[in-house]
């Protein structure tokens, strides 16, 4: 078996024979009239002149920017509403409900359970070594992975602790479960870290999957567009899968001018921007006597412990600003999103205001 042949061996066999829906915008080749979709000949709006046409599958303009934007190939790419539906795709693929499982590494992002349970896929958990600023526990997870086992799910930078996972410990995990499991890295904060993705080590290691985003650091989170990155014979097998239409025309319009030399330009700034107030943000919650603990941050956020949780979420709300509460994932710990420099002054403000006793 040659190692794409291991990894498609993975898949759910009534997947793999399943024949994909072919509509007729993937059909049709040239022409002048278009009579073939049921669309009607006029648009609603004058402002959205493509809007009575569906759009392209997956739009080969986009495909092919958001490839050199990852510095991949095209036909590795499949482009779909947020990285949250390359999550969903790659369960419902490659899980059999009452039989296979994912494995993940609390505390981590909250979709990887919740898409499994939608799915009735199983999950098998090895903890972050929190002892070591929440570091991969490489041999623990290859020890947890069994047969029903087929999708790994890491995040780097993970969410909510902040901190990218050790690339070498991420690459012993691919390359250890070659033939055994397919490992998603969820590099969604990528851009924050300064650090390359891992996207590049996908054509020697076709059971690596890496999720890419245009919602934090690009700020199109409402336009919802995210990237599957993975080898072309997976891309093609979650091709099946995904939703007729999922690139809807004004997503792929914004998505364009995001990725266009002047959008590059702009996230590349506001990028920096977050980065240097992730680093004033963290210096100066470091001293305010409410504040335990500041985790290292490669994204945009800052995991911040605190005496009281639910005490200092309260002086948040009493200042209009709103955090996250991860006490359930990591006790006592609240996630602060890098805003502006004038909303992260709030930010300190009101933690400034809570008193300790
Ligand atoms: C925000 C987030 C996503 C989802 O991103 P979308 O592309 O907006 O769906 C995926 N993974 C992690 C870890 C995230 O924090």
């Amino acid at each position: 078996m040659t190692p794409v042949d291991s990894v498609l061996s993975l898949v759910r066999p009534d997947i793999l024979a399943l024949s994909a829906y072919s509509s007729a915008r993937k059909e049709a080749k040239g022409g002048r009239v278009w009579l073939d979709a049921n669309e009607n000949p006029e648009t609603p709006s004058a402002h959205q002149p493509l809007l009575n046409r569906y759009p392209e599958p997956q739009p080969a303009d986009l495909v092919a920017q958001l490839a050199a934007l990852y510095s991949v190939q095209p036909a590795q790419c499949l482009v779909t509403r947020g990285s949250d539906e390359g999550i969903d795709l790659l369960l419902r693929t490659f899980c059999r409900a009452a039989q296979d499982a994912i494995l993940f590494t609390p505390p981590t992002y909250g979709m990887y359970v919740v898409a499994a349970g939608i799915q009735g896929a199983r999950t098998v958990t090895v903890p972050l070594i929190r002892e070591k600023n929440f570091a991969l526990d490489a041999a623990a997870v290859l020890k947890a992975v069994g047969p029903e086992v087929k999708l790994v799910f890491l995040c780097s930078p993970n969410n909510p602790t902040g901190g990218l996972l050790d690339r070498a410990a991420v690459l012993s995990v691919v390359k250890a479960l070659a033939t055994r499991a397919v490992v998603v890295v969820d590099e969604a904060y990528v851009d924050f870290s300064g650090q390359p993705s891992l996207a590049a080590e996908i054509p020697s290691n076709p059971n690596l999957v890496v999720l890419r985003t245009l919602s934090k650091a690009f700020g199109l989170a409402g336009a919802r567009v995210g990237t599957t990155i993975a080898d072309p014979a997976v891309i093609a097998v979650l091709q099946k899968v995904i939703a007729p239409y999922p690139v809807a025309t004004p997503v792929l319009q914004a998505a364009l001018a995001a990725i266009t030399p002047a959008g590059l330009a702009a996230a590349r700034e506001s990028v920096a921007a977050i980065v240097a107030e992730r680093a004033r943000l963290a210096a100066a919650l470091a001293k305010l006597p409410a504040v335990k603990k500041v985790w290292p941050s490669d994204a945009n956020y800052l995991l911040v412990e605190v005496a009281d949780s639910a005490k200092a979420m309260a002086a948040g709300r009493a200042a209009g600003v709103v955090w996250r509460d991860r006490s359930k994932d990591v006790p006592n710990s609240i996630r602060l999103t890098i805003g502006t420099p004038a909303e992260n002054t709030a930010t300190l403000e009101a933690l400034q205001a809570l008193v300790v006793y």
